[in-house]
């Protein structure tokens, strides 16, 4: 029988393209109709440190890298110059499918484009076929996305204090909120009365961009016919029952069906290449020479990088905490420019003298890391995360307890979402900063660590818990799996007889 074709439209970021790789892997495995075409767009940004994407190699799965596009030549928010780049590569898709898949297939069964590259649900339009989001964040977070208690275009006010967010268990502190999500002086209401003015207004010091890009996302949303979702309903019951129970101040009553599909997670870091597989093999060789549960491993996703100072900071409190660990250190990019964080050539740069004398035999500090394959090893005890949703669920998955340290994006509110409101991490510091990351001191670090590694081991006792329940999840007979089933039947039920 003649395979249906997906087209997946990923945006170019690796928490985006690993979990899609993933999905469409369990997908073929689970169903021999369909075949996957994933349409690769070069990242805006560079790619980080000598990590690149993707090199999945899958009968079924067909990779297409995209001609390259110009950048915007605005920078109002991070949010909104990767949506404007994503709308300049609409063309490009489009003639893809067109004059690549469509010649080489029976038919299209349908489009699953990532939360952030709405603009091609016109495309399946056009193709006639359904369209499906792929949400890389939790059901949580789609819960915020989605819910306007103000109405749409005025979310939150800078001046309460807290939140009363459906989707989270406990009021969310204001500064925890993404700072997109606020209503920025009437202007927004009157942004989203006048939006074909938009173009007209001056940017301001607000950031109005980066906020209609996400409101703008998720209106679309609503155009679907199904919302994808990399999490699993035993770990965001509160978000997923949210979604469902009518509330009047969501965007709308009649959501597409969610799917909770996750965790999806690239256990063995099968689908990035390494491109230095021997520096892979010195850190996991150290590893293997380490006592069990005794290493905190330090990461901070593929943006996240400190300046000089917080670094010093940081290996300070690392020294005095008396802790084994792996950090994984990035050097941040020129100040005010886009790029990713490159790789250091000499630590020495930014550590204290003598530091790795010191602590020889006791931490290593490693540029990219293979985190998943990291976390999975037996020597890791702890993880100082920012809260990328991949990093959230790679750590529960392998029941690794996290200090949460949020940089940028929705990192905060994955951080509150963790530790207060799911009692599965421990933060950092307790006091949310508007716009996230602010000096750590290494006291606190210190502190922090001991905490991970020598406290009463109750968070760390949950996590082992929800490590049983998201396998479980997605195991036979697991709500993920049987959620995935669902999905499949919808896909299947679009497809014209062959
Ligand atoms: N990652 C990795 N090595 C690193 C940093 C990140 O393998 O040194 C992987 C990590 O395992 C995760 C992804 O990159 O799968 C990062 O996704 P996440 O959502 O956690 O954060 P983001 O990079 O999107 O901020």
């Amino acid at each position: 029988m003649e395979r249906a074709e997906l087209v997946f439209v990923p945006t170019p970021a690796v928490g985006h393209l690993v979990s899609a790789i993933e999905f469409a892997i369990r997908l073929l495995d689970q169903c021999h109709r369909f075949s996957v075409t994933i349409l690769v767009m070069k990242s805006p940004f560079g790619v980080t440190g000598d990590q690149s994407l993707p090199a999945a190699s899958h009968t079924h799965i067909k990779f297409i890298h995209l001609p390259n596009v110009d950048p915007p030549t605005e920078l109002v928010s991070a949010k909104k110059y990767l949506t404007d780049y994503i709308e300049n590569y609409k063309s490009h898709v489009r003639d893809t499918i067109f004059n690549r898949v469509l010649p080489n297939t029976s038919q299209v069964a349908g489009m699953v484009v990532d939360m952030f590259c709405t603009t091609m649900i016109d495309i399946a339009n056009e193709l006639k076929v359904p369209s499906f989001i792929f949400f890389t964040s939790g059901a949580a977070y789609l819960g915020l996305l989605l819910y306007h208690p103000k109405g749409v275009g005025k979310l939150f006010d800078e001046s309460d204090c807290e939140s009363i967010i459906p989707s989270y268990i406990h009021p969310v502190p204001t500064n925890a909120l993404p700072a997109f999500a606020f209503n920025y002086g009437g202007y927004m209401s009157f942004v989203n009365h006048a939006r074909r003015f938009m173009d007209a207004l001056p940017a301001f010091a607000f950031n109005y961009g980066g906020y209609m890009s996400f409101v703008n996302h998720a209106r679309r949303f609503m155009e679907t016919k199904g919302i994808i979702v990399n999490t699993f309903v035993e770990l965001e019951s509160q978000a997923v029952h949210s979604l469902f129970d009518g509330n009047e101040n969501y965007q709308s009553k009649l959501h597409p069906q969610v799917y909770k599909i996750g965790p999806l997670i690239d256990i063995k870091g099968r689908y990035q290449v390494q491109s230095n597989q021997a520096k892979v093999d010195k850190i996991m060789k150290w590893l293997d020479d380490q006592p069990p549960k005794s290493v905190v491993f330090l990461c901070f996703g593929s943006s996240g990088s400190f300046d000089e100072s917080q670094l010093k900071e940081i290996a300070i409190g690392l020294e005095q905490s008396g802790q084994r660990f792996l950090w994984s250190v990035r050097q941040s990019p020129p100040t005010g420019t886009l790029a990713m964080p490159g790789e250091y050539t000499n630590y020495e740069d930014f550590l204290p003298p003598d530091f790795s004398k010191r602590t020889k035999g006791i931490g290593m500090l490693c540029g990219w890391a293979p985190q998943a394959e990291v976390l999975g090893h037996k020597a890791i005890g702890g993880f100082v995360s920012h809260c990328g949703w991949n990093s959230i669920l790679e750590s529960l998955w392998f029941g690794v307890p996290i200090v949460t340290w949020p940089i940028y994006a929705e990192q905060q509110i994955n951080a509150f979402q963790m530790a207060r409101d799911l009692g599965l991490g421990m933060e950092l510091r307790v006091v949310y900063k508007k716009d996230g990351a602010d000096f750590v001191t290494a006291d606190e670090i210190k502190r922090a660590l001991r905490r991970l590694m020598e406290g009463d081991g109750e968070i760390r006792k949950r996590v082992q818990e929800m490590s049983g329940i998201c396998r479980k999840a997605v195991a036979d007979g697991g709500s993920s799996s049987a959620s995935f089933g669902s999905l499949i039947e919808v896909v299947l039920g679009s497809l014209k007889i062959t």
